[in-house]
């Protein structure tokens, strides 16, 4: 992955508080990167740096807005990670409440780990990979070889 990251900001209803704050507090670095959000989460991102940010800081930021999570955003990011579009995923889901996606998210979830992507479930996860030199460096991310799946014989 390059140095100018492709970053996926997802959050459920009950954290979105959460990744917004987040997402505030580090804006000066998150303005150096491409943001992908599921529809109500980049909604809500932009409204919060619209209102707190200068019109020329705000100018900065570049945030891609999908469908809405249980309209099949989540989905669609799963299918931006496979197609190579993706390179690191911050997703507050919540874990006391069962989502009517629930599956979806697990799908997403799934994904990020057989593509190696880099993924924060929660805050002090992207603390960590924010305040990381890699966050700003060019990356080799590797990815396991599974030509002898795709290779494999199936009996019919
Ligand atoms: P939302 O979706 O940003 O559209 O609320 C988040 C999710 O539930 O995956």
């Amino acid at each position: 992955m390059e140095k100018r990251k492709r970053i996926a900001l997802v959050a459920h209803d009950n954290r979105k508080q959460d990744l917004i704050e987040w997402v505030e507090f580090n804006a000066f670095s998150l303005r150096e990167h491409q943001i992908i959000c599921t529809g109500t989460t980049g909604k809500m991102i932009e409204q919060q740096l619209r209102s707190s940010l200068s019109e020329e800081h705000y100018g900065d930021f570049e945030v891609i807005k999908l469908k809405s999570g249980p309209l099949g955003g989540d989905q669609q990011l799963g299918a931006m990670i496979v197609d190579g579009k993706v390179d690191m995923m911050i997703f507050f889901w919540d874990p006391m409440q069962p989502q009517p996606h629930d599956v979806d998210v697990k799908a997403l979830l799934r994904i990020t780990v057989l593509y190696n992507i880099p993924t924060a479930c929660n805050r002090s996860t992207a603390d960590f990979m924010i305040s990381s030199h890699l966050f700003t460096e060019a990356y080799d991310r590797k990815i396991k070889d599974y030509s002898s799946y795709i290779n494999r014989e199936v009996k019919m």
